[in-house]
């Protein structure tokens, strides 16, 4: 029986090139998508034979690619992996219209979910990302993705923008509240080095949000979503009951998973593994049959574990004590007995007989509470 996985695909083209991105991207080219769209059936047919469980188009944005290439893909990977009839099928889009008249052929070819990437609903925020939509333009593409039947909608949106203040950033909270997604995922702005951000940030650092302001949004987020009904299950993740994306639970869960294209990172058989950022050098090893360059780690023992944990504690459920003792074969309480008695008497962690998980507060200083299990 092949082994289950979830899939990722990672389609690196996009419209424009935004200031903040530190993605694997480029801007669209015809003669690109289609040498890389080759690369990647190259990659598909020497993939392992494994059980699709899920299926995630990311990108860079997939919806760049042309309807019937992108419809293609979706149904060879379909058939390639196995997927069951029902499987959780996404695509991230970008809410610009024209890249969105396809909808009804994705929903045909088995897409049923997309993933909107909305980041804002306030012009000037949206500016400054350097996104070319607006917010007529979200309203727009969210009704179409309903009229072709969509049931599983999900918002990206981002906060901590430059010039975005308490108000603003609750105001999108609330437009995207009243366009009725079914889950919506808020990520902080983080400034990559390398992208034009970075180097406005070094020159500008007082034009970006501070901390404090960042927390006060933060908490904006969780107020505003739970009280419009979505569960908070994962630290930058919301859904409505139902809703909760199977595929980025599958990554929390430290469960397998398989990364086609460039970039691309894949975890299978206690191994992860990321290919390379090269474009070319993706395209070209590929197309030859060879292994794609890039890097690749083998996660053991307390590495295995600590891995594990940092990805548990990003969810709501935490860490589950039994869970733990049954697939990696240790008492976690034990375990970790020092830094877990240092972090609940901190206030950051709460311990149950049955679980592990992050406070309210725990949730402001994930990654510095995380750190303390990676060592
Ligand atoms: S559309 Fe998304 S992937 Fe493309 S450059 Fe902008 S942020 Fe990056």
């Amino acid at each position: 029986m092949p082994a289950p996985a979830a899939i990722y695909v990672h389609i690196p083209f996009c419209p424009y090139v935004c200031p903040y991105c530190d993605f694997a991207k480029w801007p669209y080219r015809q003669s690109w998508a289609e040498r890389y769209l080759d690369a990647l059936e190259a990659e598909i047919l020497a993939a392992p034979q494994l059980a699709g469980t899920s299926l995630f188009l990311g990108g860079g944005t997939p919806n760049t690619i042309p309807a019937e290439r992108l419809v293609a893909l979706v149904r060879r990977l379909r058939t390639r992996f196995d997927l069951e009839p029902d499987a959780e099928v996404t695509l991230e889009v970008n809410p610009d219209r024209a890249l969105c008249e396809a909808f009804e052929a994705y929903r045909a070819a088995g897409v049923n979910r997309l993933s909107i990437g909305v980041q804002s609903f306030e012009r000037q925020e949206l500016q400054t990302l350097g996104r070319r939509h607006d917010a007529s333009d979200v309203a727009e593409v969210t009704a179409r993705a309903r009229a072709a039947g969509f049931a599983d909608l999900s918002f990206d949106l981002i906060f901590a923008v430059p010039g975005q203040t308490l108000a603003s950033w609750q105001a999108s909270l609330d437009a995207a509240i009243r366009l009725e997604p079914d889950h919506v995922s808020t990520y902080g702005l983080t400034i990559e080095s390398g992208t034009p951000f970075a180097a406005w940030h070094a020159c500008e650092p007082g034009a970006f949000v501070e901390q404090d302001l960042e927390a006060e949004q933060y908490e904006a987020s969780i107020e505003r979503l739970t009280r419009a009904g979505f569960e908070h299950y994962e630290i930058s993740n919301f859904a409505k009951p139902g809703h909760r994306s199977r595929h980025n639970q599958n990554y929390w869960r430290n469960g397998e998973y398989l990364g086609l294209g460039v970039g691309a990172a894949s975890f299978l058989r206690g191994t992860r593994s990321v290919h390379t950022r090269d474009l070319g050098g993706y395209v070209r090893a590929a197309l030859a049959g060879e292994p794609i360059p890039g890097t690749s780690e083998r996660l053991d023992g307390p590495a295995r574990v600590g891995e594990a944990t940092m990805l548990a504690l990003r969810t709501a459920e935490g860490v589950d004590l039994q869970a733990f003792r049954e697939r990696y074969q240790i008492d976690f309480l034990a375990s970790y007995d020092a830094p877990i008695r240092a972090l609940e008497g901190a206030g950051m962690l709460e311990v149950t007989p049955t679980h592990v998980r992050l406070t309210h507060g725990g949730r402001f200083v994930a990654n510095d509470v995380c750190s303390e299990f990676i060592a």
